[in-house]
C-alpha cells in the first residue's frame, strides 16, 4: 500500500505505528470482540482506556498534580469562548498578545464577553515576527494573559514561556503541544485541538490548574464550564471515545520513541533541512524573522509565484501532498508535525532542489 507524505496543517498526519495498531484492534479491543467505537463510555474498558490516555499525557509532559486533565470537544475554537467564560473575574481586565489570525480570533472571542486588552501586536511586522517582551503593555490585576504558542498560519513560534508574573497564562498550544518539553507549572490553562500533534479531529485537551476551577458564573452552560467537566472526569456527557483511544496510542508512540526531549531534537532537525536551504538560494523566501520561526509549520514563498501552481502540480505528482499556503497568505506551507518523518522533510527537500534547478 502507497502512503503519501501529508504536509497538511491540519488535521494532520499521524505516526504509521498507531495507524497500524488501531486497525488490527478495529475489531476486536483486547480481545473483547467490539471496537472502542461500540463500547460503552461507562464500561471498565473504556474508563481504562481513557485512563491510560490521561496518564500518558501526564507522564509525557511531566503535568503536576494540581493541574486536571479534560478531553473535551469543540475544538481550540470553542475554547476560545470557554477561555473567557471561565476564567474572566467580575471588574477585572483580560490581557491577550496578537501574533497572528490564531491570537486574533481568540481576542474576537473574548471581546464578546467584555473589554479586551491587546498587550502587544505583530501587526506592524505582518505577523512575521513575536513582539518583545519588554514592549507588552500587561495588566498586572488581569484574569489571565493569553497567548498562541505557534501560529500555525504565520509560522510565527514561541522558543520559550514568556515571563508574565502572577498572571494566570493560557497557552493555546494546538499546534505545537508535544513537539518539545514544556513546563506546565507556569501555566494557568494550556489546550490544544487534538487534529495536529495528538490525534483525530473531535478532541480537544484542556489542562487546567486547579485553583481556576469554580470561576464561571453560575448561568454557564454545564457542558462549558470547566468545573463540570473537571467533577464529572470530561464525562458529563458521552466523550469522544475514539479520539480519546488514539491519543492514548499516540502518547505511547511517543513515550516509546524517548518522549518530548527525543522528539524536540527530531523536530529541530527536520525543520533544520528546509529552513537551511533559504540561506542558501533565493528562489524560495521565508518571510518569518530567524528567531521566531516555527519548528512545526513552515511557511515559503518562491520567488517567481507565477510558479506556484506547478510546484504544487508537481510535488503531488511526486508523492508530496498539501503544500498549499492558507488561502488568507498564499504561497506555501510545509507542517512538520511530531508524526512527519524525517525522510519526508528529506523528500520535499530535494523536490526544492531539484525543482529550483529545473526552473530557476
Ligand atoms: C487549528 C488551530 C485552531 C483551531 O482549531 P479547531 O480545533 O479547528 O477549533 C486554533 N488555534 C491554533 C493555533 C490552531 O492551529
Amino acid at each position: 500500500m502507497k502512503r503519501v507524505l501529508n504536509f497538511s496543517a491540519g488535521p494532520g498526519v499521524m505516526p504509521e505505528p498507531v495507524l497500524e495498531r488501531a486497525a488490527s484492534e478495529m475489531l476486536s479491543w483486547g480481545g473483547r470482540g467490539l471496537s472502542v467505537m461500540e463500547m460503552s463510555h461507562r464500561s471498565d474498558e473504556f474508563i481504562e482506556i481513557a485512563a491510560r490516555a490521561e496518564a500518558g499525557l501526564r507522564s509525557l509532559m511531566g503535568i503536576p498534580s494540581g493541574y486536571r486533565v479534560l478531553f473535551l470537544q469543540g475544538g481550540a475554537t470553542l475554547q476560545f469562548a470557554m477561555v473567557p467564560m471561565n476564567l474572566r473575574r467580575a471588574g477585572a481586565g483580560v490581557d491577550y498578545l496578537n501574533t497572528g489570525q490564531w491570537s486574533k480570533k481568540a481576542i474576537d472571542e473574548a471581546l464578546k464577553s467584555g473589554p479586551v486588552n491587546v498587550v502587544a501586536t505583530a501587526a506592524a511586522s505582518n505577523f512575521t515576527c513575536i513582539p518583545a517582551r519588554e514592549t507588552w503593555a500587561c495588566d498586572p490585576a488581569a484574569s489571565y494573559l493569553h497567548y498562541t504558542s505557534n501560529e500555525t498560519i504565520g509560522g510565527v513560534q514561541f522558543h520559550g514561556v514568556p515571563e508574565v508574573g502572577p498572571v494566570p497564562l493560557v497557552c493555546d498550544m494546538s499546534s505545537d503541544i508535544l513537539s518539545g518539553p514544556v513546563d506546565v507549572s507556569r501555566f494557568g490553562v494550556i489546550y490544544a485541538g487534538a487534529q495536529k500533534n495528538i490525534g483525530p479531529a473531535g478532541l480537544t485537551v484542556v489542562i487546567v490548574r486547579e485553583d481556576l476551577l469554580g470561576r464561571a458564573p453560575k448561568s454557564t452552560p454545564a457542558m462549558l464550564d470547566y468545573a463540570v467537566q473537571a467533577a464529572s472526569e470530561s464525562m458529563y456527557n458521552t466523550p469522544p471515545t475514539w479520539a480519546i483511544y488514539i491519543a492514548g496510542l499516540v502518547f505511547e508512540w511517543l513515550r516509546d520513541l524517548g518522549g518530548l526531549g527525543e522528539i524536540a531534537r527530531r523536530n529541530a532537525e527536520k525543520a533544520g533541512l528546509v529552513y537551511d536551504l533559504f540561506d542558501i538560494t533565493e528562489f524560495y523566501r521565508c518571510p518569518v524573522a530567524v528567531a521566531d520561526r516555527s519548528l512545526m509549520n513552515v511557511p515559503f514563498t518562491l520567488r517567481d509565484a507565477r510558479l506556484d501552481d506547478r510546484f504544487l502540480q508537481e510535488a503531488e505528482a511526486a508523492g508530496l501532498q498539501q503544500l498549499k499556503g492558507h488561502r488568507s497568505v498564499g504561497g506555501m506551507r510545509a507542517s512538520l508535525y511530531n508524526a512527519m518523518p524525517r525522510a519526508g522533510v528529506e523528500a520535499l527537500v530535494a523536490f526544492m532542489r531539484d525543482f529550483e534547478r529545473r526552473n530557476g
